[in-house]
C-alpha cells in the first residue's frame, strides 16, 4: 500500500508516503515510529515523518504489544509537538552519549 498522506512540514504541504508496520507479516499501516537510546535506555513514539531518522514503525495494534526491557522506559510523544521528530533527528545523528546528554541537556526533553 503506498498511498499518501497530506501535511504541513515547515512552510510546504508535502506528500507523506503511508509506511507499514515492520512486524513480520502485518499489513497494517504504521502508526508510530520508534526509535531508541541504548545509552539512555529509553525508547520513544513519535508519528511516521517523512525523512525522519527511525529505528522502525508500528501500527497502533504493535505499539500497544510493545513492551520495553526491563529498566528501559517508553516515552510517547505522539501529538506532543510538531518539534519531536526534528529532536528525533537530531538525537539519532548525535548517537555519542556524550552528543545525546548535551541534547538532553539543552531542554529538548
Ligand atoms: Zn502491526
Amino acid at each position: 500500500m503506498h498511498a499518501a498522506n497530506w501535511r504541513w512540514q515547515g512552510a510546504t504541504f508535502v506528500a507523506v508516503p503511508q509506511r507499514q508496520c515492520a512486524r513480520p507479516g502485518c499489513n497494517s499501516v504504521a502508526s508510530a515510529t520508534f526509535t531508541f537510546d541504548a545509552e539512555e535506555l529509553i525508547v520513544w513514539l513519535d508519528a511516521p515523518v517523512d525523512g525522519g531518522a527511525r529505528a522502525g514503525e508500528l501500527c497502533e495494534r504493535h505499539v500497544r504489544a510493545l513492551t520495553p526491557p526491563q529498566g528501559w522506559r517508553l516515552d510517547d510523544r505522539r501529538g506532543k509537538r510538531e518539534a519531536a521528530a526534528h529532536d528525533l533527528a537530531n538525537t539519532l545523528a548525535a548517537r555519542s552519549p556524550l552528543l545525546a546528554r548535551a541534547f538532553r541537556n539543552s531542554g529538548g526533553v
